[in-house]
């Protein structure tokens, strides 16, 4: 792994990232013919410094992703009201149910509800935060294969868009997936952009495609995505997952 430089070096070292992945998403959105304005670019910062997201922020980064609920709660407590209150933290990682009043607390919006229960503690978690929180139904795009990365079978994403719209505390935003690793991700992408679509026909509110990361963006703006969740290709890689 890269470690972090620190202070300008670190600042230039993310602008580049910025600058070159603000230069694919540019050239995909071009050759699919879609409106860069109608793309979202969420920074993941998931294993980085909270002197990161302020470096981020202060080159005008506004949303960023986090993955794992004590990492994520730490670092937004962290920041400056100036910093914080500047930022959409989106919460993208797999989602325990005991996890959801401390998430309810600092996140705006959660990329992965992905069953009933979580929508039922979800709800009452951020209306006891006095909170109205974002929400995405992850669907599961992965086939049987068992990889345990969460989301609904696409069968079950409706239904579950129906409970998460009937929720008093939470908005619901759309769909989010992860392409499988090592697959190709254009037909994944597809299959999600129907899925997304029937939902929208019953919960018009539900524009966003949230998909794409760092080395599939472009498969994910050909196929509609709303949201790129994109880490490594602008902080650096991470060290291995534990
Ligand atoms: C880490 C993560 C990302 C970002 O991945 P990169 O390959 O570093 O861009 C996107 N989505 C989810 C759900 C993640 O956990």
């Amino acid at each position: 792994m890269t470690l972090p430089a620190t202070g300008d070096d670190r600042a230039a070292q993310l602008r580049a990232g910025l600058d070159a992945v603000e230069s694919r998403i540019a050239r995909a959105c071009a050759d699919a013919g879609r409106d860069r304005a109608d793309v979202q670019l969420v920074v993941v910062t998931k294993f980085f410094p909270a002197d990161d997201v302020c470096l981020l922020a202060a080159q005008g980064v506004t949303h960023i992703g986090e993955n794992r609920d004590q990492e994520a709660r730490d670092k937004v407590g962290s920041l400056v009201a100036a910093v914080r209150d500047g930022l959409t933290v989106h919460f993208i990682g797999q989602l325990q149910t005991n996890k959801v009043a401390s998430v309810a607390s600092y996140a705006d919006v959660v990329h992965s509800v992905d069953r009933p229960r979580l929508v039922g503690a979800l709800d009452r978690a951020a209306g006891s935060a006095g909170r109205t929180l974002g929400a995405l139904i992850q669907v599961d795009l992965d086939g049987d294969d068992g990889a345990g990365r969460g989301g609904v079978p696409p069968a079950g994403a409706a239904e579950l868009a129906d409970a998460v719209a009937a929720c008093e505390n939470l908005n619901l935003r759309g769909v989010m997936a992860v392409a499988p690793l090592g697959a190709e991700p254009a037909p994944v992408f597809a299959r999600l952009r129907e899925v997304a679509a029937g939902i929208r026909s019953q919960h018009p509110q539900a524009s966003w495609i949230s998909a794409g990361m760092s080395g599939d963006l472009e498969a994910a703006l050909a196929h509609g995505a709303t949201h790129l969740r994109v880490g490594s290709a602008i902080l650096g890689s991470r060290p291995p997952v534990g």
